[in-house]
């Protein structure tokens, strides 16, 4: 039952991405409380992992995290709030990258919801709901919030004000420049500049990019605002049939993202969290 909910669940976001993808280019970031550090500064790629959530693709997320910590790289990721905290397996994975250090966590909403549609104090409740039970599960309240669809407005941008929010992570199209810069509203502004994959622009199945797709993103990223956030999602790694999607690896799509993340060191850019992107890169 719970599973058919969270199925429920995706299929909607599914829905609204391929609507999101008629009107828009673009995407966003994340971060945990304590760890910021003051480095050098680099020409930083945060990557955001979208939609953790309980019993969906439950091999594939944990695959995924699991890529980053065995590399030993920082990976932000986007929890839906209340798709969350029974999948003993989904929740020990996470607690566990946080404990490490190695996973950022964000608020990805309560269900999943297009914030647009909201007032001001409904967004807020709804980040609200969110960030108490993460505190609950895992001992703090997260400091980004990534919204569902990459859809935002200046309420959005209030609610999460008045959540100690500090980071938000869009897209380019919803959240204008500037960027990399602390605003007026007290806000970090780390759009999504980069995909690894979509719904395709007919709705009807999930791609995956190349590495070389990718990668000409996060370049002209770096080039543009001085950093690169690029959006990943457990579908385009998940073995598919049309939107169907099965738990099983898609080992050609683990095989672009090795490239990937061989590209970027190759560039020399550097692999952050989204909430260190504030402190680590450059303004242009
Ligand atoms: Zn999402």
């Amino acid at each position: 039952m719970r599973k058919e909910e969270n199925m429920k669940g995706i299929a909607f976001a599914v829905a609204g991405c391929a609507m999101l993808l008629l009107a828009t280019v673009g995407a966003a970031p994340s971060f945990n409380a304590q760890q910021q550090t003051l480095g050098e500064k680099c020409r930083c790629v945060a990557f955001r992992l979208d939609d953790i959530q309980d019993y969906y693709l439950q091999g594939t997320q944990i695959r995924l995290m699991d890529e980053f910590e065995r590399r030993n790289l920082p990976l932000t990721v986007g929890v839906i709030g209340n798709y969350f905290g029974q999948d003993e397996k989904i929740v020990s994975f996470v607690k566990e990258g946080v404990a490490a250090g190695r996973l950022e966590v964000a608020n990805h909403g309560w269900n999943h919801e297009r914030f647009t549609l909201y007032s001001q104090t409904e967004q807020s409740d709804l980040m609200a709901k969110t960030n108490e039970k993460l505190n609950n599960i895992l001992g703090f309240r997260p400091l980004i919030f990534i919204a569902p669809y990459n859809a935002v407005n200046d309420k959005t941008f209030a609610a999460a004000k008045d959540n100690a929010i500090l980071y938000v992570s869009a897209n380019m199209t919803f959240d204008k420049p500037p960027y990399n810069n602390k605003r007026d509203d007290g806000l970090w502004h780390y759009p999504e500049t980069a995909e690894t994959g979509d719904l395709s622009s007919d709705g009807a199945r999930w791609l995956g990019y190349d590495h070389e797709k990718t990668m000409s993103e996060i370049k002209r990223g770096i080039d543009e605002n001085g950093f690169a956030v690029v959006t990943m999602h457990p579908m385009e790694f998940a073995l598919r049939d049309g939107l169907s999607f099965h738990d099983k690896l898609d080992e050609k799509q683990m095989q672009e993202l090795d490239m990937l993340l061989k590209s970027i060191n190759e560039q020399g850019y550097e692999i952050t969290t989204l909430g260190d992107l504030a402190w680590r890169s450059e303004s242009v």
